[in-house]
């Protein structure tokens, strides 16, 4: 059986999920139920970041404790699962015992050689957890925008990246390490070749606050270390499979089928780079895909808590709908680049592709064969039409979905031609029956995209089809 791994990245939770987190579990629900609908046998593995400073800097701003904050903002992305119907198997939260002991396990399987200790001096943008250099922040501001910049002075571990510049090239250019889309794979290509710094895996209890992964068998100082957060981070996907132990690590991780990650483009470098040089330190097999998703702006706009237009995900599916929140993100927003949520657009598309477009045809085509009484047979070998497979299996949702929704609109056409509503008796039928068909496979067709529409009418057209109530209610 062909198999594959899938994951999300985790995010900090430190504030409620928006929209661009939305996009990211719908993107993955949608490559998992095509996998799944393929005949592969997938695991899907979602979770959060608990063990960031930002979340300990979020409690100290809310005044709680660390804990209390990471349970009640993992406990609300926990919830999109239901929101969104998506399908993961495992919500992998980093606070937990498993993924602590896992972390510090990797951290020991590491060569010797490529972890050290010295002492450092650096900028940290708490916003982004990464270290900058001076002449990178400027004026107190880091390159993403952030102001909470610390100048930090401690003795740190180290992991020898500088040893793994070639490895990685050679990786990525060969596509051993697939990066999808090409874009960000020259980015990567492009940063690799001027050269990799090692970079700091630790840092002292006394700035993590005591939160965090503790670094085992630290002698050297009195508090000891903690784990950089994306050390232990990126360690999720190996213990959300229950590493070091488990059939589910030796399945999905060790055998040699495919392990995709899907993340946001902020984040390449440490998946890219950090990921794959920490498991090859630690004679671990590699992912074999990334995906890159781009931003969200809301109307034009950054996402911001300043601006105000953080858009919650639970209102937008209260207002319209599951179905119709997925439908948007997977068909408006550019699968390999940046997109825009504006509502007017939403309910642009809702009336125009969803109302209109498929809930017209389905309705029309319904009642013609009620009015014929068709009756249609079970079927069970429904096919991925050519262009959706071909576009799902690059990651490009927005072009599976408008090669679907130009099979509409043919067959609205060659309903506008053969105008079955003239025809009576076995003429009506014979005409009906084909399209009636063809229906059904476009509602399959619908699946990974549309899971619950794709079930209510293949439901609808199979045995006696009768019309019924519209699937997509005008706004
Ligand atoms: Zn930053």
């Amino acid at each position: 059986m062909k198999r594959i791994y899938i994951t999300n990245a985790i995010p900090y939770v430190n504030a409620a999920p928006h929209v661009g987190h939305a996009l990211e579990y719908v993107q993955t629900d949608c490559l998992v139920r095509f996998y799944k609908l393929l005949g592969y046998d997938v695991f899907y593995a979602a979770g959060a970041d608990e063990n960031s400073l930002k979340n300990v800097q979020a409690a100290e701003a809310e005044n709680v404790p660390i804990q209390k904050l990471v349970d009640k903002y993992a406990k609300e992305f926990e919830n999109l699962k239901s929101t969104l119907n998506i399908s993961w198997d495992v919500f992998n939260r980093t606070s937990h015992r498993h993924h602590i002991a896992g972390s510090q396990k990797l951290w020991l399987r590491c060569k010797k050689e490529d972890i050290y200790k010295r002492k450092y001096r650096g900028l940290y943008c708490v916003g982004c957890e990464v270290f900058y250099k001076a002449d990178e922040v400027k004026g107190g501001v880091c390159p993403d925008g952030h102001t909470n910049i610390e100048e930090v002075e401690e003795e740190n571990y180290f992991f020898r990246l500088s040893n793994y510049a070639d490895f990685l090239g050679k990786l990525i250019e060969s596509d051993q390490l697939k990066i999808v889309p090409q874009t960000r794979k020259n980015e990567v290509l492009s940063f690799i070749s001027q050269g990799l710094e090692d970079f700091s895996i630790s840092r002292s209890v006394e700035r993590a606050r005591g939160w965090g992964v503790p670094v085992l068998g630290d002698p050297s100082t009195s508090s000891g270390q903690v784990m950089y957060v994306w050390f232990d981070a990126l360690t999720t996907y190996l213990t959300a499979l229950g590493y070091p132990s488990g059939n589910l690590y030796k399945k999905y991780w060790t055998e040699n089928y495919n392990r995709l990650h899907v993340i946001g483009k902020g984040i390449i470098r440490f998946h890219a780079i950090y990921w794959p040089a920490m498991l090859k330190s630690a004679g671990i097999p590699l992912p074999k895909t990334e995906f890159v998703h781009g931003y969200i702006t809301v109307e034009g706009q950054k996402i911001s808590k300043t601006l105000g237009n953080v858009i919650d995900p639970f209102d937008l599916v209260g207002k319209f709908g599951q179905e119709a929140v997925r439908y948007y993100l997977l068909r408006e927003i550019p699968a390999w680049g940046d997109g825009d949520f504006s509502i007017q657009r939403f309910k642009e598309l809702y009336n125009g592709e969803l109302a209109n477009g498929l809930g017209n045809l389905v309705a029309r085509v319904a009642r013609l064969c009620a009015d014929t009484k068709l009756n249609l047979p079970p079927k069970k070998n429904f096919k991925f039409k050519k262009a959706v497979s071909a576009e799902l299996e690059n990651f490009r949702f927005d072009r599976a979905i408008i090669s679907l929704w130009g099979e509409i609109s043919e067959l609205d056409k060659k309903i506008n031609q053969e105008k079955p509503w003239e025809l009576q008796g076995l003429t009506l039928k014979k005409t009906i029956a084909p399209i009636a068909q063809e229906i059904r496979e476009i509602a399959f067709n619908l699946s990974p995209f549309l899971p619950k529409t794709s079930q209510k009418i293949l439901d609808q057209f199979t045995g006696k089809v009768s019309a019924q109530d519209p699937l997509f209610p005008r706004i």
